[in-house]
């Protein structure tokens, strides 16, 4: 997934603001964590390039495997129970872990992901963009998964116009 990562996590996290009735003065924080998260997997990329020198595939190592993110959520959670957190430090965990699966599901459409390891290697893929072009950007461009993409962004974007919108209806003179 290119370009969709970002717009995924702020359309997720403005649904989770939501449903969870945050307060206006936390909104902003959280929305910026979430929005972070969406990426969080994608970090392994620095490794990927600059220690790893492209060995193999950046979707191989932990950070884009489901059962270790969710074994580091497990331990969060505990954690969170242990120290009585606030209601907002458990927000503030299930943004983050909504973000990172999203992004792993998101990355199953065009790219394998290795869903039941450690029980298997197997890769996961809805699809798999042929090599077609020398670029490799242009097999991702021109996929259809590209097409979902666009959409998450034009999703996204229309979300924070309107939202753009009635904050500044709500500044306005009456
Ligand atoms: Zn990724």
């Amino acid at each position: 997934m290119l370009i969709a990562h970002i717009p995924a996590g702020y359309l997720t996290t403005r649904g989770l603001l939501r449903r969870f009735a945050v307060p206006d003065g936390a909104q902003m924080r959280i929305l910026l964590l979430g929005v972070a998260a969406s990426v969080l997997p994608d970090l392994d990329l620095f490794w990927w390039h600059f220690v790893d020198h492209r060995r193999q595939v950046h979707h191989a190592y932990l950070t884009h495997i489901p059962l270790a993110w969710i074994a580091v959520f497990a331990l969060g959670a505990l954690v969170l129970m242990l120290i009585r957190a606030r209601r907002e430090a458990w927000i503030a965990g299930a943004v983050v872990a909504a973000n990172v699966m999203i992004h792993l599901i998101l990355d199953t459409t065009a790219g394998g992901i290795r869903w039941a390891w450690p029980f298997s290697q197997h890769e996961f893929a809805l699809s798999h963009p042929p090599a077609a072009h020398g670029a490799w950007i242009y097999n991702f461009v021109l996929h259809w998964t590209f097409g979902l993409e666009i959409l998450i962004t034009i999703a996204a974007l229309v979300v924070w116009l309107r939202a753009r919108n009635r904050r500044t209806a709500g500044f306005a003179p009456s």
